[in-house]
C-alpha cells in the first residue's frame, strides 16, 4: 500500500479544496480506494435502460463532488450484454450496454467506478436448469426470497458462475473494483443441505451437517464457524479473480451491515473481513429508534478500531425514506438525512448517497446531499487519517453475539451494549469499541484507562488473561451482568472467569446457568428496586448525587451470588412487589444480601454491576440508570475523561487527533425534536455551549460556522465557547 507523506497529502487536499477537480485520479500518490472518499449510487431498476438521462446524473455527480460511483453491472439483473449463460439481462435492457455507457461517462468525469453485483439470488429458469446450485432445506425445498432462488455458497454458482461474471465485467469494462450488495448466501435460518454442503462440512469436521438448531451441540457451533470460514474464503477467492483480471488494486468488496447482530445472522465476520480489506462498503442506511443517531458514529469507530484508522469507509446513505415503514421513492426528511450523515462524519465514515431508480418524481431528494458532500470536500483534511481521543473502551466480540447471544442476541447482547453506549454519549464520555482480541494493541495505541464489559459473557481464556493484565497494570474495569461467565463457545464456566476481580461467584443453581431462564429474565420486567446503604456517608463515591433517595427503580431480576462475608454491597436487590391494587404496593423483603453493585480496588478500580442497568437503560431510558452507568464509568476512569461540555440537553461529542497534530471535535446536536424517534422533522438550534478539551491548543476554528473562537488556557486544558449549533459543529483546535 502506498504511504501518504504529509506533503503529498497537503498537495492533494489543496487541489481538491481549490475546486480544480473532483477526480480521484488527481491523487496520483494514492490508490483509488484511499483517494475516492465521496461516493454516489443510483440503484438501477429493470425499466431504467428505457428512461435514464445520463447527462442528468453526470451533472448530479459534479454538483455533489463525488469521486466514486457505484453502477449496476450484474447479478439478479445484468445491465450489460453478458455472455455468461443464465446471467439474465434486465428486462428493459434490450441490446443496450447501460453499464458500459455509465462506466465510460464516469471514467471521463474522473470518477472511480465500483461495478455493483447483487449476486445471491436468481430467477426460476436458472434454478430449473441447475437446481443443485441452489440452497435447499432438509426436505429438498429451495429457499425463495422475494420470488427469487437463493444460491448455495458451496456449489458451482459461487465457484464458477460468479467468478465468470466478475472476469467478464473486469476484463471488458475496467472498473476500479466490484462491490456486491448481497454476497453472503443463505442466512443462519436457511441451512443448506445440498450435496456440496454435506461434502464440504464432512471434509472439515468428519461429520454430517447438523439437522437442527442446538447451540449446546458442538456440531451446530462448528457449522456456524464453517459458515463464517466459507464467507471469508469467498472474499479471498473473488479478490483473486478481480485482481487477476484487473490488477492488484482491482478490489472485490462485499457490502457489510453496521449491525453486528445482523452480521452474525449472515455469517459476515466484521473483524476478519475488515482486517483483510482495503476499503469497506458499509450498507447501513438509517437509524433505528433503539439505537439513535449516535450509533452511526459508534459504527465508524468500531470498524476503524479493527480495520485500521486509515481505511476508507463509504456508507450508503438513503436519500429516500427509510423508517418503521419504507418509501423508496419519497424524500427522506432532510433533517433526518443530515443528522445521520453527520453522525457518520463524527465516526470517520465517508458519504455515499443512494437513490433507487434513475428517474425520481420527488425531486426534493436531490437537494439533500449537495451541501453535505461539498462541506465534506472542503474539510476532508480534518475528517480522515485520524485517531480517536478516548480514555475508555467498550469490549465486543462477534463470537459473544453468536454463542452467548444465540437466538436471543437482541436482549442478551444488543440491549446491554446500546444502553451502555448511550449512557456514555449522554454523559459526554468519549468511548471506543474494542474487540476482545485487540485489547493490548488498542489500549496501547489509544492510552485507554478503563474497559467496559456490557454483559460480555463469552470470553476465551486468552481474552480473560488480557483483561486481567490490563487491570493488574492499573486499568479500570466496569463489568455488568453475566460478563465472563461463559467460554468462547458460550458454554457456562464453573464460575465467572473474572470472579476474583468481580468479587463474586455464581452458585450452582443460579438462573444464569440456564440459557432459557437467562433469556426470559432479560426479556421480563417487574417492579423491583435497588437499595442504597441507609447512611449516606457510607455510600460508595459513585453514588454521590443520589443522596435524596434510599432506593432506585430497577425492573430486572437478580438471584443471590456468593460473596465474601465482609464484602460491602454498594447496591442490593429488592425483589418484585405487586403493581396493584394500591393497597398491595409495599416491599415484602426490603433488605437482601443479593448484590446489585460491588466496587473494589485491585490495581485498577473494578465496578461489577450484576444489575442489568445497561439493558434497562436501553429499554426504559430512566435518567437514574444512565446517570449511574456514567458515574461508574467515571469512577473506574478515576475521572480521566479528555473532554467536558457544558450544554443543555444531549450533544454527542467525538474528539479525534489528526496525523498533522490538530484536535478535531465533532458535536452533534441531538436536542432536535424527534432525535430519539425517527424521523427528525426540524432542526432546532442550541447554544451557547462551553467545550473544554485536554489539549495544548492556542487556536480554535469552527468548520460549520467558519469562525475563529477565542481559546482560554487552563493548565493542560483549553476552553472555547460555541455560540450556536444547528445540526452539528466541528471544532478544530491547533497549537
Ligand atoms: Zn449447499
Amino acid at each position: 500500500m502506498t504511504k501518504l507523506s504529509r506533503r503529498e497529502f497537503l498537495v492533494t487536499s489543496a487541489a481538491v479544496a481549490a475546486g480544480t477537480t473532483n477526480s480521484f485520479a488527481t491523487s496520483i500518490s494514492l490508490p483509488w480506494h484511499q483517494s475516492a472518499l465521496r461516493w454516489g449510487q443510483t440503484n438501477l431498476t429493470e425499466i431504467d435502460p428505457g428512461r435514464i438521462d445520463i447527462e442528468f446524473w453526470r451533472t448530479h455527480w459534479k454538483r455533489t463532488r463525488i469521486q466514486g460511483v457505484v453502477i449496476n453491472a450484474g447479478g439478479i439483473a445484468a445491465f450489460y450484454p453478458s455472455q455468461v449463460p443464465f446471467h439474465r439481462r434486465a428486462s428493459g435492457l434490450g441490446d443496450r450496454d447501460l453499464f458500459g455507457e455509465l462506466t465510460r461517462a464516469a471514467h471521463e468525469d474522473g470518477l472511480a467506478v465500483f461495478a455493483r453485483m447483487d449476486s445471491n439470488r436468481a430467477h426460476e429458469e436458472f434454478y430449473r436448469a441447475h437446481p443443485d446450485w441452489f440452497a435447499h432445506d432438509a426436505t429438498g425445498k429451495p429457499y425463495i426470497v422475494t420470488g427469487l432462488y437463493v444460491a448455495c455458497v458451496n456449489g458451482p454458482y459461487y465457484r464458477e458462475y460468479l467468478p465468470a461474471i466478475l472476469r467478464e465485467i473486469v476484463t471488458n469494462y475496467r472498473p476500479q473494483g466490484v462491490t456486491d450488495n448481497n454476497w453472503n448466501g443463505p442466512q443462519r435460518h436457511q441451512p443448506c443441505y445440498c450435496a456440496n454442503c454435506g461434502k464440504s462440512f464432512r471434509a472439515r469436521t468428519g461429520r454430517a451437517l447438523p439437522t437442527r438448531v442446538d447451540w449446546d451441540d458442538a456440531n451446530y457451533r462448528e457449522w456456524i464457524l464453517w459458515n463464517y470460514a466459507r464467507r471469508l474464503e469467498i472474499w479471498d477467492e473473488f479478490n483473486r479473480v478481480t485482481r487477476a483480471a484487473g490488477g492488484a488494486d482491482c478490489l472485490w468488496v462485499g457490502m457489510m451491515s453496521g449491525s453486528l447482530n445482523y452480521q452474525s445472522r449472515v455469517f459476515r465476520d466484521d473483524r476478519e473481513v475488515f482486517r483483510r480489506t482495503e476499503l469497506i462498503m458499509l450498507d447501513h442506511q438509517r437509524r433505528f429508534d433503539s439505537e439513535g443517531f449516535a450509533h452511526n458514529a459508534e459504527t465508524g469507530l468500531r470498524l476503524r478500531s479493527v480495520g485500521g484508522w486509515n481505511k476508507t469507509i463509504p456508507e450508503s446513505m438513503a436519500m429516500y425514506h427509510l423508517g418503521e415503514h419504507n418509501f423508496r421513492l419519497a424524500t427522506k426528511p432532510p433533517a433526518e438525512a443530515r443528522l445521520w450523515v453527520e453522525s457518520g462524519f463524527a465516526g470517520g465514515i465517508q458519504p455515499w448517497w443512494h437513490h433507487l431508480g434513475a428517474v425520481q418524481e420527488d425531486r426534493r431528494m436531490f437537494e439533500t446531499a449537495e451541501p453535505l458532500w461539498r462541506w465534506h470536500e472542503k474539510n476532508q483534511h480534518y475528517l480522515i487519517g485520524r485517531t480517536p481521543v478516548v480514555s475508555i473502551g467498550l469490549l465486543w466480540s462477534q463470537r459473544n453475539m453468536d454463542f452467548f447471544g444465540r437466538d436471543d442476541a437482541g436482549e442478551l447482547v444488543d440491549d446491554p451494549w446500546n444502553g451502555m453506549a448511550q449512557a456514555l454519549v449522554r454523559a459526554n464520555i468519549p468511548a471506543v469499541p474494542v474487540h476482545v482480541d485487540d485489547i493490548e494493541r488498542l489500549t496501547g495505541e489509544l492510552g485507554l484507562k478503563a474497559l467496559v464489559l456490557p454483559n460480555l459473557a463469552a470470553l476465551s481464556d486468552a481474552q480473560v488473561a488480557s483483561i486481567r493484565k490490563f487491570v493488574k497494570a492499573g486499568g479500570g474495569l466496569f463489568a455488568t451482568g453475566m460478563s465472563s461467565l461463559c467460554d468462547e463457545a458460550g458454554r457456562v464456566r464453573a464460575d465467572f472467569a473474572l470472579a476474583d476481580l468481580l468479587r463474586a461467584s455464581v452458585p450452582r443453581d443460579h438462573g444464569w446457568r440456564d440459557p432459557a431462564r437467562r433469556a426470559a429474565q432479560a426479556r421480563e420486567w417487574s417492579q423491583t428496586y435497588l437499595r442504597l446503604p441507609k447512611n449516606t456517608a457510607e455510600r460508595h463515591e459513585s453514588l454521590r448525587g443520589f443522596d435524596g433517595t434510599d432506593l432506585l427503580a430497577f425492573g430486572g431480576t437478580l438471584e443471590p451470588l456468593t460473596l465474601s462475608p465482609a464484602q460491602d454491597l454498594s447496591l442490593s436487590f429488592v425483589p418484585a412487589i405487586p403493581l396493584s391494587p394500591p393497597e398491595d404496593v409495599w416491599m415484602r423483603q426490603p433488605e437482601t444480601r443479593i448484590p446489585g453493585l460491588i466496587c473494589s480496588e485491585q490495581g485498577g478500580r473494578v465496578a461489577y454491576l450484576p444489575a442489568d442497568l445497561d439493558r434497562r437503560f436501553a429499554r426504559d431510558q430512566l435518567p437514574d440508570h444512565g446517570d449511574l452507568l456514567a458515574a461508574l464509568a467515571r469512577w473506574c476512569l478515576r475521572g480521566d475523561v479528555p473532554l467536558e461540555l457544558d450544554a443543555p440537553g444531549l450533544i454527542d461529542c467525538r474528539p479525534w487527533r489528526t496525523r498533522t497534530g490538530e484536535w478535531v471535535v465533532h458535536l452533534l446536536n441531538l436536542n432536535n425534536a424527534n432525535t430519539w424517534r425517527t424521523p427528525v422533522q426540524e432542526l432546532v438550534p442550541t447554544g451557547p455551549l462551553r467545550l473544554r478539551l485536554r489539549a495544548a491548543a492556542t487556536r480554535a476554528q469552527g468548520l460549520v460556522n467558519e469562525s475563529q473562537l477565542p481559546v482560554k488556557r487552563r493548565g493542560d486544558w483549553c476552553e472555547v465557547e460555541i455560540p450556536r449549533i444547528e445540526d452539528h459543529e466541528v471544532i478544530v483546535f491547533s497549537s
